[in-house]
């Protein structure tokens, strides 16, 4: 899951940031409008959080545009605005929800999930491919019912693929979906990356799941 927090403060910030990295998520982070809308018109989130006192423009306007060219994209508006009158505007606009400042992280998290599930894209609970298995609740994996001992991101490298299982997926997009934008790029790291992952998900077992499509990328399938 991909989230864009946009917001100028830079204590919230770090701190949404970190809380939602820790929650497995990929995270962008933009410090004021122009930048925010620059990236959420450009890139591939599940939600923004986005905040309404901004520099350069503010969140009113970014959320319009938004609108105006992704209705799909979903959009929680954080802010110290509390007057009945602006919540009204911020729906009216098309915000999906709205939490006002100062807010604990743990209701910030509980309204994006919140919104996750009720998306277009129902989210299962636990994916299975094989004998793998993935209870995203609980944030655990395991194969042929052996719990596996995964870093965060091997957690999400497998959810992807484990969403995608059968599709190739290049190293180009696993470096969009699984690494923020300061990454550089370097299919190295996506190529260690993988291989961390396999010695936990393949090498105990006879049967490989994951496989390197030379020059391409790599799939999660069932082939000998
Ligand atoms: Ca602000």
């Amino acid at each position: 899951m991909k989230i864009l927090i946009v917001e100028d403060e830079p204590k919230t910030a770090a701190f949404v940031n970190q809380g939602f990295t820790e929650e497995g998520f990929v995270v962008d982070v933009a410090a004021d409008g122009v930048d925010g809308l620059h990236l959420a018109m450009t890139g591939d989130y599940d939600v923004i959080v986005l905040d309404i006192m901004l520099p350069k423009q503010d969140g009113w306007s970014v959320l319009e545009e938004i609108r105006k060219h992704r209705s799909d994209q979903c959009v929680i508006v954080l802010t110290a605005l509390d007057a009945v009158s602006e919540r009204v505007r911020g729906l009216n606009l098309g915000a999906d929800d709205y939490l006002i400042k100062p807010f604990a992280f743990s209701e910030l998290l509980a309204r994006v999930r919140n919104l996750l599930r009720r998306g277009p894209v129902r989210q299962e609970s636990v994916l299975r491919f094989a004998d793998l298995e993935m209870d995203l609740a609980r944030h655990r994996a395991s194969r042929a019912g052996i719990s596996l001992d995964l870093a965060p991101q091997e957690y999400r490298l497998l959810e992807y693929l484990l969403r995608h299982c059968g599709e190739v997926s290049t190293r180009t997009r696993l470096a969009e979906q699984l690494w923020d934008m300061n990454f550089d790029g370097d299919s190295n790291v996506i190529d260690a990356a993988i291989r961390r992952l396999r010695r936990k998900v393949d090498s105990p077992y006879h049967r490989k799941l994951i496989h390197t499509l030379r020059g391409v990328g790599y799939v999660l399938d069932e082939r000998d």
